[in-house]
């Protein structure tokens, strides 16, 4: 993806954040790489990646960053979200819970991100569709109310992953153009 020797236009770092094991490192491997792991280790590290695209003639490096196992509540330090110009926030379609916990992470996004931040939900793991314990409309309802984008995908079906990164991407682009 991406050729390394071309001019890059803009830089957007994004961030993904949510619960542990919704599957944000592997959404980051589909988009980044193309690639795809059943037992992905969980992340030591911060750490980005990036892809170079092209939106609107102009190319577009994201950087996305992915949360290194500090899923636990504020413990994602502030340096993280620093810069950010969009975030992707996870849960996992199976896990209640992860659901639960979206309001927490959003009030932390909005603590320490930039006011104007482009946000998604992302419902992960779409493929697993018997086992699901969020329904959509519930999921569609809650992104509505707070004016975020929703989406759900699946790392490993390669569902929507490119969808939910050119949707928060392009509405990035069109803010600052
Ligand atoms: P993270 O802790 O949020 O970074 O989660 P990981 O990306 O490490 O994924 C946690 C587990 O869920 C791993 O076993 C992944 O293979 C699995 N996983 C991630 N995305 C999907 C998906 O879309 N579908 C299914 N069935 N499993 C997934
Ligand atoms: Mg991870």
């Amino acid at each position: 993806y991406g050729d390394p020797s071309q001019k890059i236009d803009y830089v957007f770092k994004v961030v993904l954040i949510g619960d542990s094991a919704v599957g944000k490192s592997q959404i980051l491997a589909r988009f980044a790489r193309n690639e795809f792991s059943l037992d992905s280790k969980a992340t030591i590290g911060v750490e980005f990646q990036t892809r170079t695209l092209l939106i609107q003639h102009k190319s577009v490096k994201a950087q996305i960053w992915d949360t290194a196992g500090q899923e636990r509540y504020r413990a994602v330090t502030s340096a993280y979200y620093r810069g950010a110009v969009g975030a992707m926030l996870v849960y996992d379609i199976t896990k209640r819970q992860t659901f639960d916990h979206i309001p927490r992470w959003l009030e932390e996004l909005r603590g320490h991100a930039d006011k104007n931040i482009v946000i998604i939900l992302i419902g992960n793991k779409s493929d697993l569709e018997d086992e699901r314990a969020v329904p959509t409309e519930d999921a569609k309802e809650f992104a509505q109310k707070e004016g975020l984008f929703f989406l759900e995908t699946s790392a490993l079906e390669a569902t929507n992953v490119e969808d939910a990164f050119l949707t928060v991407l392009t509405e990035i682009f069109n803010i600052v153009n």
